[in-house]
């Protein structure tokens, strides 16, 4: 099963993704782990990455598309797979379609987080992040157990630079110029589920769960109904 979530930075797509792997076995690909991964390898991708991200721009598509089909010819045996900022452009989606075809998958539903420009403001500015693993918190919504220090790793949470009104505000345009138009190619094959994303993680998590435990277990009665729970 192949699940792609969309939404612009900070509607929580992020903490879903987390749950999704810890909870349901999701092999979770997400974009900044990526990038962050390759740029630490120091291979020839990871050197493209960091050129263009050190120039302040994002990074290539034709980059990007060779980290997932990297990532998708590692992972012949997974048999879930969540992807969280991919595809952020038509270009990328186009792609996706030929990577998964090649490796015999295809998207099962994109889930698509709807939330208003003005709750995401007040959302990142109180965003704080794990430097060291990348866990994500929010000051309101999703605290760290103990004060601004990470749950998993126990490093001290930082607030990222970028999060300042401006910075959100022109990646929320980005987003919308380029993102937004891939919702409308998945919703052509009747695969977009939107989820307001301006309610409580614990909220949208149970929508999103539900969702994909009914899904998961269409596949295994189609498949015959006898196979144990593997995913
Ligand atoms: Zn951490």
């Amino acid at each position: 099963m192949v699940i792609v979530l969309l939404g612009p930075p900070g509607s929580g797509k992020g903490t879903q993704a987390e749950r999704l792997n810890d909870n349901l076995g999701f092999y979770k690909v997400s974009m900044g782990d990526l990038f962050r991964e390759a740029i630490k390898k120091e291979d020839s991708i990871g050197k493209e990455a960091k050129e263009q991200l050190a120039k302040g721009k994002l990074v290539q598509d034709a980059t990007v598309i060779e980290m997932v089909r990297r990532e998708l010819r590692k992972g012949k045996s997974r048999k879930n797979y969540v992807f969280d900022g991919f595809p952020r452009n038509i270009n990328q989606a186009i792609a996706f379609d030929s990577l998964l075809k090649e490796e015999n998958r295809e998207i099962d539903a994109v889930f698509y987080f709807n939330i208003p420009f003005e709750k995401l403001v007040n959302r990142l500015t109180r965003r704080r992040i794990c430097p060291r693993c990348g866990a994500v918190y929010n000051l309101e919504t999703a605290p760290p157990i103990e004060q601004n220090t990470c749950d998993r790793c126990n490093t001290l949470l930082v607030r990222r630079e970028d999060d300042i009104e401006e910075v959100i505000k022109s990646r929320f345009q980005v987003y919308t110029d380029e993102t937004v138009p891939v919702k409308g190619y998945y919703q052509k094959r009747h695969l977009v589920i939107t989820v307001n994303s301006g309610t409580s993680e614990e909220r949208v998590w149970q929508n999103v769960k539900e969702y994909i435990e009914r899904k998961l277990h269409e596949h295994r009665t189609k498949k015959g109904g006898n196979e144990k729970q593997e995913y």
